[in-house]
């Protein structure tokens, strides 16, 4: 019924609990989840799950706060990107919230990074998991920039604004809620919610962070994302079966789920 659109079982959180967590994912209906890459290094293990499990699915991508990794070229991501279940790209995108000591104009190996991305997205004809934050106005512009109407995608995680989302909506995008929607403060999101149309929605946990309410601050699971349902269904007016029924659609549609199954 539900989908975690994503996470990172890899991490080592879940090596003795795997089992325990796939049990909870059936016990709570969530059906598939989405294993996501975050360095080029972990990518085998991430592939590897979507391999073992058939209800998974992988991504291959560098996180813009990953240093010291290895740098991917456009070939790196596009001959991983054939390997068998791996449906996307990412994740990537710009994130400002970690500057320290540097200014935005230090940032460049991160947009380079991002526009790498996009150009295998562009030509895989893959979907892009984008991780934005504090940094709408570049993530977008080079999105239209390298993009250039040809890439599709979802903005994972979304804490942005109502006009950062009519902005992503416009060039085609998904926007992902997680469970900051449940948190207490987080009552704009929850506003920008209301204002995403169900149909380009999608859900998901980033396990193992952000738990959401009630198990904020514990590690999260791909099972928890019915809770982010349930709030964007009391959001939405509707039942969550509905919630997981269009997001569920949503997901299968972006990730071309049909052809790759
Ligand atoms: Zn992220
Ligand atoms: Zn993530």
């Amino acid at each position: 019924m539900f989908v975690d659109s994503h996470c990172h079982l890899n991490f080592p959180e879940y090596a003795q609990t795997l089992d325990q967590v796939r049990a909870d994912m059936a016990e709570a209906r969530v059906d598939k989840a989405l294993c996501i890459s975050t360095t080029l290094e972990e990518f085998p293990q991430v592939q590897a799950l979507a391999g073992r499990y058939d209800n998974f699915w992988a991504t291959v991508g560098v996180h813009p706060d990953n240093e010291g990794v290895q740098e991917p070229t456009v070939e790196d991501l596009v001959e991983r990107s054939r390997l068998p279940r791996v449906v996307g790209i990412g994740e990537t995108g710009l994130d400002y919230h970690r500057l320290g000591e540097r200014s935005v104009a230090d940032m460049a190996w991160q947009r380079e990074r991002f526009r790498v991305h996009v150009r295998a997205a562009r030509q895989t004809g893959l979907p892009l998991v984008i991780h934005t934050r504090e940094a709408s106005a570049d993530t977008l512009a080079i999105l239209q920039e390298e993009g250039e109407g040809q890439v599709r995608g979802v903005f994972h995680c979304f804490t942005e604004t109502e006009a950062v989302a009519r902005a992503a909506l416009d060039l085609g995008f998904f926007i992902s809620f997680s469970g900051i929607l449940t948190f207490k403060n987080a009552v704009e999101l929850r506003e920008v919610a209301r204002f995403v149309p169900l149909n380009r929605c999608l859900i998901e946990t980033d396990s193992p962070y952000l738990a959401p309410t009630p198990h904020r601050g514990k590690t999260n699971s791909p099972a928890y994302v019915s809770l982010v349902a349930r709030q964007l269904a009391a959001i939405k007016g509707c039942d969550e079966a509905e919630v997981g029924r269009v997001t569920t659609e949503n997901f299968e549609q972006l990730f071309s789920l049909v052809r790759c199954s």
